[in-house]
């Protein structure tokens, strides 16, 4: 069947097809954003039901704010048996990727017909698949991490081939670092690869390779970074790498969006009265469970840095099942101390409104990518400390750039590597060596200034985002 394509060519019409969890909502939600105000016609399918609380407010406030927007759902077809025991984001993702049978119908019966489909990166097979028939429908992955990142992905599986001569057996036991295929791109260190990567039966190992083989069949992959913050992967996505070509890197800025900030709470009067840059806010995303002994040496760390602190405590991976009392969790010892020094919540809070606000100077974070990139934008000074999954990937790129520091002797801050002991006195120091580090300060600010300049009007991302917009204007 050929897909006929968009005949209106003043307003393209895109769907998108978002993944579970925050830190693939949100992305996901700011380029619908974007696209919308550039004039496009946005359709948003989503799996029904989310997994957290969190995703359903926030896709009724982006609904809210653009009525606009039109809204497909789906519903998930539970894993027959049921699965104990895993990430319930993960779960997600795989009765997702089992759920997609309904997408040719639903893609066809939208009107006009689409002049794109954006896919969440979790999603990228089955959508492959599913979507054969649709020959002229151009596909997009909204890719919601780092480039170094995307280039594991697409090279993950060539690690194991004839090429690159390393057996299995080798890269799952010795090998400490894996040389990637893409030119100038630095090797991979082994640490900083997903632990999940890292266990020859993993499931997410067949999966990864298997994505990875399939990301040159798309027409283009949405990247949220600029080449101030991973100068040896912007613009070189195009180049040839194991005989294939690869799809295009199209940059985009997704940070935070107005729609946004009924999300969560800004604790502006508080933020209000203290100094302009003299707070430390310490947040490790919406899905990292973090265990008590370390949330109170954390808590221990803060205390003694001897700066002010806005500090969100998470002790479970999904918020429905956070539900335990911030005293019960952080003890009443500690509780008492940080009272007096700083301001800690256990709540979803308005993390782009924080980092703006003139009295934060220092970023204490997992280097999730979007909170990476969310900093970056505000010019905000990080201490990265990884848990797992990209994030090792991401604080390679926090360092590099300068936007801060990686406290990588620490080990993992949660997850399957997370043994280290970690104290107080250290957290506490290492955040005074942050905060007290002028030139990060500046490396920070002269980071937001480039992000302006590159998605701003005129900007080399700004332009190509609005080539591709006349492009998709031209399909029929
Ligand atoms: N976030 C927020 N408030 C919170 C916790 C997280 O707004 O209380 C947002 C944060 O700004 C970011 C996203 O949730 O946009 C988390 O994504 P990230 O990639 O940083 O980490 P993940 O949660 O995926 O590990
Ligand atoms: N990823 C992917 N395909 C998948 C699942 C994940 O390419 O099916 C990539 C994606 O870059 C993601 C990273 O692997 O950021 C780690 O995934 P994980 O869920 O562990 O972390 P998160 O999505 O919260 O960043």
């Amino acid at each position: 069947m050929e897909y006929s394509g968009n005949p209106n060519n003043h307003s393209p019409h895109v769907a998108i097809l978002a993944g579970a969890g925050m830190g693939h909502l949100t992305p996901t939600l700011r380029l619908a954003a974007s696209l919308l105000k550039r004039n496009c016609l946005v359709t948003l399918i989503t799996a029904h039901p989310c997994v957290s609380d969190a995703e359903s407010k926030l896709i009724s406030l982006f609904l809210s704010a653009f009525p606009q927007a039109r809204k497909e759902q789906f519903h998930i077809v539970p894993l027959d048996p049921p699965v104990e025991g895993c990430d319930p984001f993960w779960l997600q993702w795989e009765a997702t990727r089992r759920s997609l049978q309904v997408l040719p119908s639903l893609l066809q019966s939208l009107s006009p017909p689409l002049s794109a489909l954006v896919t969440d990166v979790t999603l990228l097979t089955p959508v492959l698949e599913f979507t054969a028939t649709l020959k002229n429908l151009p596909k997009y992955i909204l890719f919601i991490s780092c480039a170094r990142m995307f280039s594991l992905l697409a090279s993950y599986h060539t690690f194991f081939s004839t090429t690159h001569h390393l057996p299995e057996d080798d890269y799952f036991s010795k090998a400490e670092f894996l040389e990637t295929p893409f030119p100038g791109v630095g090797p991979f260190l082994k640490s900083s690869i997903p632990a999940a990567l890292q266990e020859a039966t993993n499931l997410f190992v067949s999966i990864f390779k298997e994505d990875g083989k399939k990301v040159s069949s798309f027409d283009g992959v949405f990247i949220n970074t600029f080449d101030r913050l991973e100068p040896e992967l912007v613009g070189n996505g195009a180049k040839l790498f194991d005989g294939r070509v690869m799809p295009p890197l199209i940059t985009v800025r997704l940070s935070p969006c107005d729609f946004e900030r009924g999300a969560g709470s800004s604790k502006l009067g508080w933020l209000d009265d203290q100094a302009p840059g003299s707070v430390v806010y310490v947040s490790f995303g919406s899905r990292i469970a973090i265990k008590k002994e370390r949330i109170r040496e954390i808590g221990e760390g803060l205390v003694r840095c001897g700066y002010p602190f806005l500090w969100v405590v998470k002790d479970k991976i999904v918020d429905k099942e956070d539900t335990a009392l911030l005293e019960d969790v952080i003890g009443d010892e500690l509780m008492e101390k940080v009272k007096s020094k700083g301001l800690v919540v256990k709540e979803w809070v308005d993390q782009g409104g924080i980092l703006g606000h003139k009295a934060v100077g220092g970023f204490v974070n997992h280097s999730g990518w979007n909170s990476v990139t969310e900093a970056a934008w505000c010019g905000m000074r990080v201490l990265a400390w990884p848990a797992d999954a990209d994030q090792g990937i991401n604080a390679e790129a926090v360092e590099k750039s300068g936007l801060g520091i990686w406290a990588k002797d620490w080990g993992c801050l949660a997850g399957p590597n997370s043994d280290k002991m970690v104290t107080g006195e250290e957290i506490g120091t290492k955040i005074q060596e942050m905060m007290g580090n002028d030139l990060l300060r500046l490396q920070a600010q002269q980071i937001r200034d480039e992000a302006r300049n590159a998605f701003g009007d005129g900007g080399s991302c700004e332009n190509a985002m609005k080539e591709l917009i006349e492009k998709w204007k031209m399909t029929n």
